[in-house]
């Protein structure tokens, strides 16, 4: 079976050019192309506020300042390259997103939220992968609502539906599953030492922007919009340049693990 592993042994046994095609950033910065790519994924933007707050916060306002703090924390380390699907205040369908980290050749995929939910009591951070069938109710109804942003698309765009999200999850390789399942728990047990967490706090449903079979992927909600301190937490930059540091912790016991070669998902 072909897999990303394998792809790169199998590379390494060909003459020096083919490796070079791969991969043509090589030939411009040989040493930084050799660090992974992480790409964040900022939630919603442009015409999709995404969630909005009891006192009126757009959740991708919350979403673009996380990524941009934690983009910054990671590129401090030294130890990553990192991408944002978007930078600035633009609106882009899921499955561009997720087309963008592909086609960038990124090693992780970490998708940025704070979405709303019915019952306003209820907060604390949690962590999604992608699955065929959710974990629980209200994980239906987050990925149901993340998965509709793309009403937002202009012209003839047509979002997949849910059945189509069920059967390209069920086509997700199991590798991808597995290490998304290892970021899934780093980011839980990094969150858990500086943030309140929803209960069970890793959890699954048929995300869209999670679909890449090759990515290893997760969507991390910081909080709810819906719930007053969450919201007022998020708001502070203080709060979220604590959220990135856990974030930036979990990458790196990521990379460690699978790195090694024993990714184990607790
Ligand atoms: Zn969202």
């Amino acid at each position: 079976m072909l897999t990303r592993r394998n792809l790169g042994r199998a590379l390494a046994g060909l003459p020096a050019l083919a490796a070079i095609a791969f991969n043509e950033a090589a030939t411009a910065a040989p040493v930084r192309s050799k660090l992974p790519l992480v790409m964040l994924d900022p939630g919603h933007g442009g015409m999709d506020p995404g969630a909005i707050g009891v006192s009126g916060t757009y959740e991708k306002y919350i979403a673009i300042n996380t990524a941009l703090e934690l983009r910054r924390q990671l590129e401090a380390t030294g130890r990553y390259r990192v991408g944002l699907t978007r930078s600035s205040d633009v609106f882009i369908p899921l499955q561009e997103r997720v087309a963008i980290a592909q086609h960038n050749g990124a090693s992780l995929f970490v998708s940025m939220h704070a979405d709303a939910i019915s019952d306003p009591s209820v907060r604390g951070a949690s962590v999604y992968t992608l699955a065929t069938h959710p974990s629980d109710a209200q994980s239906a109804m987050l990925a149901q609502s993340e998965n509709a942003a793309d009403r937002f698309a202009s012209g003839h765009y047509k979002a997949p539906t849910q059945d189509v999200a069920n059967i390209l999850a069920s086509l997700v390789r199991r590798e991808t599953r597995t290490e998304s399942a290892v970021m899934q728990h780093a980011v839980v047990q990094n969150l858990a030492q500086k943030v309140p967490l929803l209960v069970n706090p890793a959890r699954h449903a048929g995300f869209i922007v999670l679909e890449s079979a090759v990515i290893p992927s997760v969507l991390v909600e910081m909080g709810f919009m819906s719930n007053r301190l969450d919201e007022a937490a998020l708001r502070q930059p203080a709060h979220r340049a604590i959220v990135a540091a856990a974030l930036r912790g979990a990458v790196d016991k990521y990379f460690a693990s699978v790195d090694n070669g024993t990714p184990v998902a607790g």
